[in-house]
């Protein structure tokens, strides 16, 4: 089996998404897949930036939660052309949104807005896409994440706890089919010992999509995104950046420690341990073969792999 990571700008646009589709389906005719999305692109930063607005008490809070909503129906009409899907998906997104601008109305009233509310908000993102990823693709099952990735506070952050989850994910996915496609929300997970919604940090659909990878033994871990793979440097800063064809994990968990945003950093290590690959490829150019991330790389003779950076950083030695 197989586990399929797409990025917000995968699922982003109507091209986007279709392409993603054409992509799971064709995977899913030979072998169990699972398919983890992030939000929409830009819907994470969207959520924050109005529910500070709400906190605030400025009432053009609600303009931005209904551009949301438009996004989120616009896409909808755009992609999903059955009629009952449509409708079903419609109540299924629409209650989430319910819910959602209740949460805003009492952030908006009390203007507060603690660190728990927040953590619910951000959710609605994953939440809201995996929805719709599942009933685009054929056979698509959504899975609730929440139910399987676990964590715990530890100095003011969710850690996931590997054991309970690991339980949790292999009882979720015992009855894997290539009947089906599952698709997962990203990112989000559960406190485990009070079951609040948590999240597993910005960029953190890479780090869920890998943790089901080594708990399920997939052949591979693939994260598709908007570039041709894991590059030397970061295409949007440095035009002249080109595809590495291959890295070794330690290689790759460098880079990304480092600044190379390509890969959420804890995403390396579950995979390694279990010696699954990592392939990061691009959802607009299928083709392009991308970057293989595995243990040991033929010697290219070559000192330097990447370069990689991180603003606003200061190092003291
Ligand atoms: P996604 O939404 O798919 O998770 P991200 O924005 O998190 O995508 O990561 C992809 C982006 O990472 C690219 O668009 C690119 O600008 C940036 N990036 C930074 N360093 C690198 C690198 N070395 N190789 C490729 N992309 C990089
Ligand atoms: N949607 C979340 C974020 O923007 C998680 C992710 O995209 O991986 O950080
Ligand atoms: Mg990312």
């Amino acid at each position: 089996m197989k586990v399929m990571k797409f990025g917000g700008t995968s699922v982003g646009s109507v091209k986007s998404i279709l392409s993603l589709k054409k992509i799971v389906e064709t995977e899913a005719r030979t072998q169990p897949v699972v398919v983890v999305v992030s939000a929409l692109d830009g819907i994470t930063d969207r959520l924050i930036a109005t529910s500070k607005m709400a906190q605030q008490g400025d009432e053009h809070y609600r303009e931005e939660f209904d551009a949301m909503v438009t996004r989120h129906h616009q896409m909808i009409e755009a992609i999903i052309t059955d009629e009952k899907k449509r409708i079903d998906l419609f109540n299924n997104v629409d209650s989430l949104f319910d819910q959602l601008k209740s949460i805003y109305y009492g952030v908006y009233l009390i203007h507060d807005l603690s660190k728990k509310t927040e953590d619910t908000i951000v959710s609605y993102g994953e939440r809201l896409s995996s929805h719709i990823v599942a009933a685009m693709v054929k056979n698509g099952v959504r899975m609730n994440s929440r139910d399987f990735i676990r964590t715990e506070k530890k100095q003011g952050k969710h850690v996931v706890i590997m054991e309970e989850t690991t339980q949790l994910v292999k009882e979720a996915f015992k009855d894997l089919s290539d009947k089906h496609i599952y698709v997962v929300p990203g990112f989000i997970a559960r406190d485990s010992e009070t079951h609040e919604t948590t999240n597993l940090g910005r960029g953190g659909s890479d780090y869920t999509a890998s943790i089901i990878a080594a708990v399920l033994n997939a052949e591979c871990l693939e994260i598709w995104t908007d570039v041709d793979g894991f590059m030397t440097a970061d295409p949007k800063v440095i035009k002249t950046a080109y595809t590495i064809n291959e890295l070794s994990y330690v290689e790759a968990m460098e880079l990304c420690n480092f600044g190379a945003k390509v890969i959420y950093p804890p995403t390396i290590y579950p995979v390694c341990v279990k010696n699954i690959p990592i392939k990061v490829k691009n959802t607009f150019n299928p083709e392009h073969p991308g970057t293989l991330i595995k243990d040991k790389i033929e010697d290219d003779n070559k000192p330097i792999k990447g370069i990689s950076s991180i603003k606003g950083t200061s190092l003291i030695t």
